[in-house]
């Protein structure tokens, strides 16, 4: 497969003019081959200031048209989504290395943000509030913000784009995108799927997406411009710590999506034969380059010794390759540093007293792509490497024999994003939902840490950064709020029964 040239072809039919993809000083690469399949140029400080400057100006238009109407506009791009679903789904696999299914499954995920974002333009709702004064009426009202900034990663590289766009878009805001540098192509094809809606909408206002190509420094532009009033940034714990204080310093609001380390725990009663196809996709599925990937798995010692061996016999027989050519389930890691990444948190498991199965490369013809044989390690307890994320295909698993240990353990780490239970026990699957049990955004039964839906709030608590994206209430982050109180009496009482006489 010559995969510059299809990179090309596709970019050409998803509506990207060809001359950007060459002449530029930012390669870019598919970890599929690892090949380079373009030539970007990478946007100036200057140029992303002015770009920022042009979403606020498209702000100020956009804010006053009606929410309903804006939501025509989402409505729309849902539907050019919908016509490129094929060739985008492709390109992020390619970009990303994703399996067809799962490059299909993220822009599906794009469509039904956008239908969920085209329902909610006609439910920002505010609430009507009680009056303590005669006479009085309150009420809060929900504005739009401003110009949106979201900085994603490579992982989902369009996915968390539209998640933080819809929402943002029927808000009422525009929206300022710096791409992961690792998957700038997909970036620039969602944004001539999203011309193509602008310009059947009519009178959008020009400049209300703007797509920064460039690295962390463009991130940075981005994060300390004035005009920026929000930030939604994805990305690792360590991004995050660099971005949360400098966006608190000019007190800019910030949605930060940070690093999980999620775990599961495998109960006595567990359906076990669900449990190990749902860590077998948590674990292993998309090489292990989720944020909400399973990382660590407690299982109960009465069911140790049926569980592990069949997962190890999982382990050991998934495909691994290149997904577009040889249907394989787990395709590459993202680059070399992943691969140099995932071999030293190997070695110091193996120090600490681990034992692996995997773990090893697998050699293609191509050097520069890094394909991996999951790797499931058993360890004797909870100690680094376990307790940080390698964003990579490793599963560290553990025998416990107490639950509230086990509880413990599960949230002895730093990340809080996502979680699960596998118990058919309803008094430990309602425990582990409880104040005292996982202490993660995402806490789930029966199913795996991964593959959530768009209609729940989307995030993490502790290291992964507080923010919620996605469904459920999560566009009040996005606007601002105002209370407000009318009076329609004919006398002016103060709350509190505060008296000033003049
Ligand atoms: P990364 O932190 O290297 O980069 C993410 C983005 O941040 C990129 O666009 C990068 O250019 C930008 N960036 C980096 N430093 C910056 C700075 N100082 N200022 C402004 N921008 C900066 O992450 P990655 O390797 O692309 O992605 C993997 C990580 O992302 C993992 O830790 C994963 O768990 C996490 N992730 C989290 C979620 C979530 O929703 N919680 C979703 C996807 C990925």
């Amino acid at each position: 497969m010559d995969i510059a040239k299809e990179t090309t072809a596709l970019l050409e039919r998803l509506g990207v003019d060809k001359a950007v993809l060459a002449g530029g000083s930012m390669p870019s690469y598919s970890p599929l081959t690892g090949g380079k399949v373009a030539d970007l140029a990478p946007i100036s400080a200057q140029d992303a200031a002015k770009a920022i400057e042009a979403a606020d100006a498209a702000f100020r238009q956009w804010r006053n048209v009606p929410a309903p109407r804006r939501g025509e506009l989402v409505r729309l791009l849902g539907e050019e989504l919908r016509a490129s679903k094929d060739d985008l789904g492709r390109l992020v696999s390619i970009e990303a290395g994703k399996i067809p299914s799962e490059g299909l499954g993220e822009v599906q995920e794009m469509i039904d943000i956008c239908d969920f974002a085209v329902g909610l333009s006609r439910q920002l709702y505010g609430l009507t509030i009680a009056s303590e004064r005669p006479g009085h009426r309150m009420m809060e009202t929900w504005h739009p913000l401003g110009v949106v900034g979201v900085i994603s990663a490579f992982n989902f590289p369009v996915a968390v784009w539209s998640w933080n766009a819809a929402l943002a878009l029927v808000c009422g805001n525009s929206v300022v995108w710096k791409p992961s540098e690792k998957t700038p192509l997909t970036a620039l094809a969602c944004q001539a799927i999203f011309a193509r809606a602008a310009s059947r909408f009519g009178d959008a206002p020009e400049g209300l997406l703007q797509v920064l190509i460039g690295d962390r420094a463009i991130g940075e532009v981005l994060v300390d411009h004035p005009k920026v009033p929000l930030v939604s940034a994805t990305g690792s714990t360590r991004m995050g710590a660099e971005v949360g204080p400098r966006l608190a310093k000019r007190f800019a609001r910030a949605i930060l999506e940070l690093g999980g380390n999620n775990a599961g725990i495998v109960c006595p009663s567990a359906d076990l034969d669900m449990a190990l196809r749902a860590i077998a996709f948590g674990a292993m599925g998309t090489a292990g380059q989720r944020c909400t990937t399973l990382r660590r798995l407690f299982v109960h010692e009465s069911v140790y010794d049926d569980l592990v061996p069949r997962l190890k016999k999982a382990y050991e027989s998934v495909s691994v390759g290149n997904p577009l050519e040889t249907g394989a389930l787990v395709g590459p890691l993202i680059d070399a540093a992943a691969y140099k990444g995932m071999q030293s948190a190997l070695e110091k498991a193996k120090a600490a007293g681990g034992e692996i199965t995997g773990g090893e490369r697998v050699e293609t013809a191509q050097d520069a792509a890094f394909y991996v044989r999951p790797a499931l390690v058993e360890m004797p307890k909870q100690v680094s490497p376990v307790t940080e994320e390698t964003f990579a295909p490793i599963l560290y698993v553990m025998k416990y024999s107490d639950f509230d240990a086990a509880i413990a353990d599960h949230n002895a780490v730093g990340a809080g994003l996502s979680s699960s239970i596998f118990t058919l026990d309803m008094r430990e699957a309602e425990r582990f939902l409880s104040a005292d049990g996982s202490d993660c955004g995402i806490a789930n039964v029966n199913i795996g840490t991964s593959g959530a839906e768009i209609g729940g709030a989307f995030g993490g608590e502790k290291e992964t950064g507080g923010g919620r994206e996605s469904g459920s209430d999560a566009w009040k982050g996005y606007m601002r709020r105002a209370t407000n109180t009318v009076n329609y009496s004919t006398v002016l009482p103060l709350a509190q029964g505060v008296s000033f006489d003049i």
